[in-house]
């Protein structure tokens, strides 16, 4: 298993990726490097430490952790089976533990932290300042250091829809008769539409340990600035990999996409007082699924003579902020948060009947 630490090619200090600058900077001497310029330094900054875990078979089956040792100062890192950049606990130089995102494991894209830490922290202060009720120790130094960037293991689905919709339109005019006796006209229209709709970017959270609602509400991420996956962007931060599949998901996806292509044909149909719908179809087709790492600042707090758990999370990318104090049971009702590119073509309305 291959353990990297980005090495600052000028002193050899550990360089982390910033998030301000978008640089990697070194915590030693400051400097700072482009992707490009650390690229063609390579050889002086990557460096690559083989080493297997060597932790016991029983002692890793029990705890489900790893140890590794610090390519920096030899010390052992331990990590959880997931995590995949950390790092060392004596040194603080940052590690990447390269090997834990290999083959099925290898993200497709990465989306790279644009809040640093000190802002991430200044709107902890600000979000939690609003509140009431919050135990002091949710928000002691001690508790601060906690506040911890995590990129966090995603799949995105993508698919185009062909929708159809045959339905009954019907309109009540009032005619008032010089009798002064009502009567209501009715008429009725067939409606019929058909649409294509492209839907992008429908995430799930991708690792079991983490709190679905915690990572799914702080969704969306800017798709735009998705990067193809590179290890550099996890060092200085922590990582987790996937250890759910995309078929756990596929079904529920998949029948939200329908029900939303459903809503969406029908919310195309107005003008009328009533409708029937007598038939509708969703093709779903072009399926994509891919794999992201996404930014997210993270920190739950376990109150002591309760056990009750409280979080904090914020969008890494954003800085949108979903906290919950404490974790509330409440189901999240729609999780269709992410970017929707709804293309409709409306091919066909109309007809009268009587
Ligand atoms: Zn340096
Ligand atoms: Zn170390």
């Amino acid at each position: 298993m291959a353990v990297i630490t980005y090495k600052c090619p000028n002193c050899g200090g550990g360089l982390v990726f910033d998030p301000k600058s978008q640089q990697f900077k070194c915590e030693y001497c400051l400097s700072g490097f482009s992707e490009e310029e650390l690229k063609a330094r390579t050889g002086a900054a990557e460096e690559e430490y083989k080493a297997a875990p060597s932790g016991t078979d029983s002692a890793r089956a029990e705890a489900a952790m790893m140890v590794y040792s610090c390519p920096s100062c030899g010390a052992e890192i331990v990590a959880e089976e997931t995590t995949a950049a950390t790092s060392c606990y004596y040194c603080h130089n940052p590690v990447v533990l390269s090997g834990k995102l290999d083959g099925a494991y290898e993200p497709d894209s990465v989306i790279p932290f644009e809040v640093d830490q000190k802002t991430a922290r200044e709107r902890f202060k600000e979000w939690i300042g609003k509140k009431r009720y919050v135990p002091g120790d949710f928000y002691s130094p001690e508790q601060m250091k906690r506040l911890e960037g995590i990129y966090y293991p995603y799949w995105t689905f993508g698919c185009t829809v062909e929708g159809s919709l045959k339905a009954e339109g019907i309109r009540n005019k009032d005619l008032v008769a010089v009798s002064g006796y009502v009567d209501v006209e009715t008429s009725r229209f067939a409606v019929e539409l058909e649409g294509e709709m492209q839907i992008g970017h429908v995430a799930r959270a991708a690792l079991k340990k983490a709190d679905r609602q915690l990572s799914e509400r702080v969704l969306p991420f800017d798709m735009e600035k998705t990067r193809p996956f590179k290890a550099g962007y996890l060092s200085g931060f922590r990582a987790e990999r996937r250890d759910r599949g995309q078929e756990e998901f596929s079904e529920e996806v998949e029948s939200e996409v329908r029900s939303f292509a459903r809503e969406a044909l029908l919310g195309n149909v107005s003008g009328y007082d009533q409708v029937r719908v007598q038939q509708q179809t969703e093709n779903i087709k072009d399926k994509s699924w891919s794999y992201c790492l996404f930014p997210v600042w993270i920190m739950t707090y376990q109150r002591r003579k309760d056990g009750k758990m409280y979080y904090f999370a914020m969008n890494g990318q954003t800085g949108k902020i979903c906290g919950m104090l404490p974790a509330d049971g409440k189901k999240l009702a729609v999780l269709f948060m992410s970017v929707f590119l709804p293309i409709f073509l409306l091919l066909l309305i109309g007809g009268y009947l009587i």
